[in-house]
């Protein structure tokens, strides 16, 4: 065999591999999609990645986030299902891919907006970047905002707000100012009634979160976010994960994490061990540093450098 046709087998070897690699990552099927009225003409699209929130108004559609990029067909299927009005604008809570993963081909079809941060953390993927589906086609959003931006559509306003770092440093909170709703992106996450619910009753106060310290969150400036998000008026919650909830919800969130992160942060001053400091978390608030997904970070998970950031910040 000559020596060109062993270079020629290897490429396609090469582009084989390649192929299979694309296709075995991208491959993940869409899960499916529900959508359920919140208040008046707003919706929530839930089933799979982060919640969806849908305002309908007599000039078109206002979404806040867009899911995986997978997700795209089904979610524009659901938006059917409740209105002609044609899609206009998609806000994006933050660049996350279970939030923003469907921004790529949202913008032929809509004007995406994100805080000017998300869309910078989007530019760097810093590693390890937060994403489900590595390979995921990332949209860059053309508008972005430093503290707040309005969208007015048929005679009402949709309202992004930016009061901090927290899950990241470009965390959006979308107010609904008519119908006193909002929506929290991954700063708030839904607490599930049942049994998770009473196991969490036997445990001290606190919350499963993540913290993505390689996109500029802050477990410290995280409880501040949520005082500016509390000054807002409202009394319904849409939860960057989880069920519908109250304004009452996100104040014991509130309260449960800084009670959580001010023990965390004793112990570390007093100079407890990196693993003692996760032996209390996965003891005392079910934490885990182990069997946790290699992707994406997962609320209430030491994965990545998670823990080593964490035992960081808090020693200050
Ligand atoms: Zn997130």
């Amino acid at each position: 065999m000559s020596r060109t046709s062993l270079v020629w087998i290897f490429v396609a070897t090469f582009v084989v591999h390649v192929t299979w690699v694309v296709s075995t990552q991208t491959a993940k099927p869409a899960g499916p999609l529900r959508i359920a009225k919140v208040k008046g003409d707003l919706h929530m699209i839930s089933g799979e990645g982060g919640n969806v929130a849908v305002y309908v108004t007599g000039e078109g559609v206002v979404l806040v986030d867009d899911m995986f990029d997978r997700n795209h067909a089904d979610i524009l299927t659901q938006v059917k299902s409740v209105t002609d009005k044609p899609l206009k604008y998609v806000l994006n809570t933050h660049q996350h891919d279970d939030h923003a993963g469907g921004d790529f081909k949202m913008l032929p079809i809509a004007e995406v907006i994100a805080h000017k941060n998300a869309r910078a953390n989007l530019v760097d993927i810093k590693q390890p970047y937060y994403e489900d589906t590595p390979g995921t086609p990332i949209g860059l959003p053309r508008v972005t905002f430093s503290d707040e931006a309005s969208v007015h559509l048929g005679g009402k306003e949709v309202r992004a707000k930016y009061f901090g770092r927290g899950h990241t440093s470009g965390d959006a909170v979308v107010y609904f100012p008519e119908l006193k709703v909002i929506h929290t992106g991954d700063l708030f996450l839904g607490r599930q009634a049942g049994r998770g619910a009473a196991a969490a009753q036997t445990r001290p106060p606190g919350v499963n979160i993540y913290v993505d310290y390689a996109q500029g969150g802050s477990f410290l400036e995280w409880t501040k976010t949520l005082d500016g998000v509390l000054t807002l008026d409202f009394d319904t919650v849409i939860p960057g994960h989880g069920p519908v909830s109250t304004k009452d919800d996100v104040a014991k969130f509130r309260a449960d994490l800084e009670t959580m992160r001010n023990r965390l942060a004793g112990l570390i001053k007093q100079g407890t061990s990196k693993e003692s400091v996760v032996k209390t978390l996965e003891t005392d608030y079910g934490w885990r540093s182990t069997g946790c997904p290699p992707s994406p970070p997962t609320p209430g998970c030491l994965q990545f450098q998670q823990a080593d950031a964490l035992m960081a910040e808090l020693k200050r």
